[in-house]
């Protein structure tokens, strides 16, 4: 990116704030001139269809994944921004897999691994409500390994 004023390329992003959920909005000023500039930058919505457990599809939602992350971070002292990026990166790990079909449960994986990581009690929180563990008696489990922590 050019300054619009002398031409130089060395541009500051000073401010950058989400306009509404297809754009970016960005204060930025030049470095050499400090020639202030507004862009605008559109966020592509990522689209590809998810295969429900049941067999059928629907289209992505994005807000959906944000949503369960939500509930299961609730009052754990996650940022919304935190999510923002969790969700990004489980969007670009399910694009560069590359996979002809995604499953609701290819998403659910994803996002308890980035959990997992992130926060254990968000993780079993967002697992049990997923029902990944396909047992009472592993889900006792996985309680007691964070117990022992
Ligand atoms: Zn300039």
């Amino acid at each position: 990116m050019l300054c619009p004023k002398c031409h130089k390329d060395n541009i500051a992003v000073i401010d950058s704030r989400d306009t509404d959920d297809e754009s970016i909005r960005r204060r930025r000023q030049c470095v050499k001139c400090r020639y202030r500039f507004t862009t605008y930058e559109r966020i592509e919505p990522i689209k590809f269809m998810v295969t429900k457990k049941d067999g059928s599809s629907e289209p992505y939602d994005r807000s959906k994944v944000i949503r369960g992350i939500s509930l299961a971070t609730e009052k754990r002292g996650i940022s919304p921004r935190t999510i923002e990026r969790l969700v990004d990166s489980i969007e670009q790990q399910l694009i560069q897999a590359g996979e002809s079909t995604i499953t609701s449960r290819n998403i659910g994986d994803l996002v308890i691994k980035h959990l997992k990581k992130l926060d254990e009690v968000s993780y079993i929180r967002f697992a049990s409500v997923y029902k990944v563990f396909r047992t009472p008696k592993a889900f006792a489990n996985e309680l007691k390994k964070l117990n022992k922590k």
